[in-house]
């Protein structure tokens, strides 16, 4: 895909954050890997606003290229991302409800559906409180999810990053993240969670991730 697909691209995913009911007025980003840098939402605009041209371009420590905008202040850590974790392709970042309640507990998000087994082949782990400016977010989403399977991470006391090869897988894990944070959520009221049994994840996250769906 060329930057102009790319930027097409990433305005229409960015229109799903709100209709997904995952972010609130300008909060939440989506970037892209783009050749050597990223192209990532600008700063404190709207969505209705954004446009392909509004994507802004920056290197891989989140210094504008090009355009007219700045990049998001999450700029940095989407940077850190990419260079630490090849295989990402896209990153999103929401401050998702559900999923962010259960940040602000700084709790990881239990593997008691089959739907979580499938998509994150276990919890959703919870990283460290890390202050927004520098690279310490980046680094907390890299050493946590480096060595995991899980697409997603909630950040204590912050919300939620997800990663994928493309964008588009990102901002699935992303809805996905919300849709179970919420039911773990509602489970946990009830008082009686019944964590599933790690040789039953392991199975449906194989059978997920090499026989379901369209081959
Ligand atoms: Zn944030």
């Amino acid at each position: 895909m060329n930057h102009d697909e790319l930027r097409q691209q990433l305005t229409t995913l960015h229109l799903e954050l709100p209709r997904q009911g995952l972010v609130t007025w300008t909060s939440g980003n989506i970037s892209a890997r783009a050749g050597d840098g990223m192209l990532i939402k600008p700063s404190g605009v709207t969505f209705d606003d954004l446009t392909p041209e509004s994507m802004v371009r920056t290197d891989l420590h989140g210094r504008r290229l090009d355009g007219a905008l700045s990049p998001s202040s999450d700029a940095a850590t989407h940077g850190y991302i990419y260079r630490h974790l090849p295989h990402v392709g896209g990153i999103v970042h929401t401050h998702s409800p559900y999923a962010t309640a259960w940040a602000a507990n700084a709790r990881e998000i239990p593997c008691v559906l089959t739907a979580m087994a499938d998509e994150f082949g276990g919890p959703i782990p919870c990283g460290a409180f890390a202050l927004i400016g520098g690279e310490e977010i980046g680094a907390e989403v890299v050493r946590v999810l480096g060595h995991h399977r899980s697409p997603a991470i909630i950040l204590q006391n912050h919300g939620v990053f997800t990663i994928g090869p493309s964008p588009r897988a990102a901002l699935k894990a992303a809805v996905m993240c919300e849709d179970v944070a919420r039911t773990v959520f509602l489970a946990a009221q009830l008082g009686n969670m019944q964590p599933l049994a790690q040789e039953h994840i392991d199975r449906l996250f194989d059978r997920y991730t090499t026989v379901y769906g369209q081959r």
